[in-house]
C-alpha cells in the first residue's frame, strides 16, 4: 500500500497519440538530486503501452509523410517559438530533475532547441538530385523518403537537449517517433510532447513512452519500428546495435567516453587550466563530452597541475557545479577515489576533504596526478568530479596514448602552435577535436558522433547526416519513348 506521502506525489504520465496516459502497472521513482528525495513517479510502459505507441505512429505516419514539406516546416518553426518562450521552464524541470545548475541547464536546452531551428530548414535538405539525359532521352533523379516509425532511447545527463538531438529532425524528414527518455529524467519529454501538439503537430506523429530494459526491449522487438537511435553508456549502446542490426532495423548507437585533452609546453596554461576545469567539473562531470583525462607534455606538467588544484579547490558546490544524479551513481563515483590512491595514483585534490551539502548527491572535486594508461582511474568512464592527469615527454606519445584508447567521442588540444594543432587533428582517432576548445560540441547544423566504442553505426545525429539516417534515398531512371527512341534491346542496357 502507498504510505500517505507517495500518494500526494505528482505522475509522470505516457504520451501517445496526444494524449498523456498514466496506467497502472510498474513506476518508477524521480528523485531531485540537490535534496535528495523522491519528488515524481513515472509511469514505466509495458509490451501493451509500447504497442499502443507504435499503433498510434504508424497509423499517423501516412499523413505526415505526405504533408507538403513547407507545412511540416512551418509546424517546427511554431515548436521552436514556443520551445524558445518556455525555455526557462525546461530549464528549470532539468535542473530539478538531473541536478545540474540553472544555467548550465539553461545553456542545454538552447543547444537543443538549435537543432529545431535547423530541422526549419527541411524543404531544402530534403532536395535530391537530377541529372537529365544520363542516357539517350533517360532523365534520372533521386527521392529522399523518410524511413517509417523510429524510436530514440536517451540517457539521463541531458534530458532535453539528447532527445532533441533526434526526434526533430526525424519528425521533420516525414517520420512519426517514439521517445523512450531516461527514466530518472521523465518529465522534460512530456512537456516537449504538449508543445509539439500546441505547434499543430497531428497526433500519433511524436509519442511518449516510459520505462527500463523492459520498455527498451519491447522497442527493439517491435517489428513496427523501422530505425532506432540509441545515446547513453556503451555496454547498452553496443547491445542495442547488435539487437537492432539483426533485426534488420537501421540503428545508430552512441556510447560512452573517457575525453582527453593534450596540453602542450607553448600552452597559454591559465587559459587551458580554465577551459579545462569547466570541461572536467562542469554538470558535475557528467557530460558524454566532459573532459575526464589531461595529458600534460613535457614541462606543461608541472605548472598545470598546480593551476588546475588551485582551481578545482575553489568551486563552489550547490553554486558552480551541482550534485550527482543519483545516491548509486554517488557511490560508485566516490569509489574510484579509493581506487586511484590505491592503484598509487597521486591524489592532488581530494572530494572527500572539502564540505558538502548534507542533503542531496553532492561530491566535491578530486584531481589525480602521475595516473598511468593500465589503472581502473584511466580505463573507466567515471562519470563524475574526478580528473586525471597522465604525463608524456612529447606530442607523439601523447597522440598514441590519445589513441590507444577504445572510446573515441572528443579531444582537445591546448597550444600555440598551428603545426601542433594541424597534426593532432589530421592523426588523432577521435570523431570531434578541439585546438583550444575543450568541449568541441559542433553546432547544430554539423553532426555530432564519436568513433570506435563511443559509436557504433555509421550516421552521426543531427546536421546532415542526420537527414541521412532518417530517410531511405531512392533513385529513379525514367525514359519517355517517343518515336526516333531506339528499341530495348537483350543486352546490358547501356542507356548511351
Ligand atoms: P545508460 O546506458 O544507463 O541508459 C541509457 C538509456 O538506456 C536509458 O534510457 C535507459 O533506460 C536505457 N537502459 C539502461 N539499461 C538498459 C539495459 N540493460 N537494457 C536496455 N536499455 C537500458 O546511460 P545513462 O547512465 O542514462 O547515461 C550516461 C551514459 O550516457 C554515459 O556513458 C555517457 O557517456 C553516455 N552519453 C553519451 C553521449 C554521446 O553522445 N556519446 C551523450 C550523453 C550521454
Amino acid at each position: 500500500m502507498n504510505k500517505p506521502a507517495e500518494l500526494k506525489l505528482a505522475t509522470v504520465p505516457a504520451w501517445i497519440n496526444g494524449k498523456a496516459l498514466a496506467p497502472a502497472g510498474r513506476t518508477g521513482e524521480v528523485f531531485n538530486p540537490a535534496t535528495g528525495q523522491v519528488t515524481k513517479r513515472v509511469c514505466f510502459s509495458d509490451e501493451k503501452i509500447i504497442d499502443a505507441a507504435v499503433k498510434a505512429a504508424a497509423a499517423a505516419f501516412a499523413a505526415w509523410r505526405d504533408t507538403p514539406v513547407l507545412r511540416r516546416a512551418r509546424v517546427m518553426q511554431k515548436f521552436l517559438q514556443l520551445l524558445q518562450a518556455n525555455h526557462s521552464q525546461l530549464g528549470k524541470i532539468v535542473s530539478e530533475e538531473h541536478g545540474k545548475t540553472l544555467d548550465d541547464a539553461m545553456g542545454s536546452v538552447q543547444r537543443g532547441i538549435e537543432v529545431v531551428e535547423f530541422a526549419c530548414g527541411i524543404p531544402h535538405l530534403l532536395k535530391g538530385e537530377f541529372a537529365e539525359n544520363v542516357g539517350t532521352q533517360v532523365d534520372t533523379h533521386t527521392l529522399r523518403q523518410p524511413v517509417g516509425v523510429c524510436a530514440g532511447i536517451t540517457p539521463f545527463n541531458f534530458p532535453v537537449m539528447v532527445p532533441l538531438w533526434m526526434f526533430p529532425m526525424a519528425i521533420a524528414c516525414g517520420n512519426s517517433f517514439i521517445l523512450k527518455p531516461s527514466e530518472k529524467v521523465p518529465s522534460a519529454s512530456i512537456r516537449m510532447a504538449e508543445l509539439f501538439k500546441e505547434a499543430g503537430l497531428p497526433d500519433g506523429v511524436f509519442n511518449v513512452v516510459h520505462g527500463d530494459k523492459e520498455a527498451v526491449d519491447s522497442i527493439l522487438r517491435h517489428s513496427g519500428i523501422h530505425a532506432v537511435s540509441f545515446v547513453g553508456s556503451t555496454p547498452i549502446a553496443r547491445y542495442i546495435y547488435e539487437t537492432c542490426a539483426k533485426a534488420g532495423k537501421r540503428v545508430q548507437a552512441l556510447g560512452g567516453a573517457k575525453n582527453h585533452a593534450v596540453v602542450l609546453p607553448d600552452a597559454d596554461l591559465e587559459f587551458a587550466a580554465d577551459a579545462l576545469i569547466g570541461a572536467a567539473y562542469g554538470s558535475a562531470g557528467e557530460r558524454c563530452m566532459a573532459i575526464s583525462a589531461v595529458v600534460a607534455v613535457g614541462a606543461a606538467a608541472d605548472p598545470l597541475v598546480r593551476l588546475l588544484e588551485k582551481k578545482a579547490k575553489a568551486i563552489k558546490l550547490g553554486v558552480d557545479m551541482g550534485p550527482l544524479v543519483s545516491a548509486q551513481h554517488l557511490a560508485k563515483v566516490k569509489g574510484f577515489i579509493e581506487t586511484g590512491v590505491a592503484e598509487g595514483a597521486k591524489l592532488v585534490v581530494d572530494a572527500r576533504k572539502q564540505d558538502c551539502p548534507k542533503q542531496g548527491f553532492y561530491l566535491g572535486t578530486s584531481l589525480f596526478d602521475h595516473v598511468t594508461p593500465g589503472m581502473e582511474v584511466y580505463r573507466n568512464e567515471i562519470f563524475g568530479p574526478i580528473l586525471v592527469v597522465l604525463r608524456t615527454e612529447n606530442l607523439e606519445q601523447a597522440i598514441r596514448l590519445v589513441n590507444a584508447n577504445p572510446y573515441a567521442n572528443g579531444t582537445a588540444i591546448f597550444t600555440e602552435s598551428g603545426g601542433a594543432a594541424r597534426r593532432f587533428a589530421a592523426e588523432i582517432q577521435v570523431g570531434m577535436v578541439g585546438v583550444n576548445v575543450p568541449i568541441p560540441v559542433p553546432v547544430a547544423f554539423f553532426s555530432f558522433g564519436g568513433w570506435k566504442n563511443s559509436l557504433f553505426g555509421d550516421l552521426h545525429v543531427h546536421g546532415v547526416e542526420s537527414v541521412k539516417f532518417y530517410t531511405r534515398t531512392k533513385v529513379v531512371t525514367s525514359r519517355w519513348p517517343h518515336q526516333d527512341t531506339p528499341a530495348p534491346g537483350l543486352d546490358m542496357p547501356t542507356l548511351g
